[in-house]
């Protein structure tokens, strides 16, 4: 596998998470998911979960086993939403290391082409994914289109996506379509 490669998702969403639909799961031919959390379920600021997020994980959860797989070294905050969630979920998971996806994915006893890693960034969630031969899927922050709102809390959503947009960058400059 070229390092260009290890960037580029399987399927890039122009869209939030609740995007992923049952249709689309059995377009892809995938039974089960792993999620990142922040900017992918829940903005990095924000304390809960929307409730256009919780509906579309009530749907999800009742076809498809669901796991949470966050970098974030606040167990409690990832607790809490995984609580909140009613999901399995780990922490401090050092994405792109493969070791903490690996295990989640191997407790999901699926092939890996049947389950997706998705998550907001290319360089630790679609990066992980690739590595481990999942399918990888990107995702727009839930927040993205509140940026059209001018608001101070939507220009430092804009400044939190800063990162995200510099990989896209990069991976594009690679040779990446996205
Ligand atoms: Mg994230």
């Amino acid at each position: 596998m070229k390092p260009w490669q290890l960037i580029a998702p399987n399927l890039v969403l122009s869209a939030p998470i609740y995007a992923i639909t049952p249709q689309l799961m059995t377009d892809h031919g995938l039974s089960g998911l792993i999620l990142d959390v922040d900017n992918t379920l829940i903005g990095d600021d924000e304390a809960d979960v929307s409730e256009d997020i919780r509906l579309w994980v009530e749907l999800m959860r009742s076809k498809y086993p669901i796991w949470l797989a966050s970098n974030n070294f606040s167990d409690r905050r990832i607790q809490k939403v995984a609580e909140s969630l009613n999901l399995p979920y780990r922490s401090r998971a050092g994405k792109p290391s493969r070791r903490v996806v690996r295990q989640v994915f191997e407790a999901m006893e699926l092939p890996a082409a049947q389950v997706a890693m998705v998550g907001d960034r290319l360089f630790t969630d679609t990066i992980v994914g690739n590595r481990l031969g999942l399918f990888t899927i990107l995702v727009q922050p839930p927040f993205e289109e509140l940026i059209l709102k001018p608001s101070v809390a939507s220009i430092f959503k804009a400044r939190s996506s800063f990162l995200r947009n510099w990989e896209i960058w990069i991976a594009r400059k690679s040779g990446v379509k996205i």
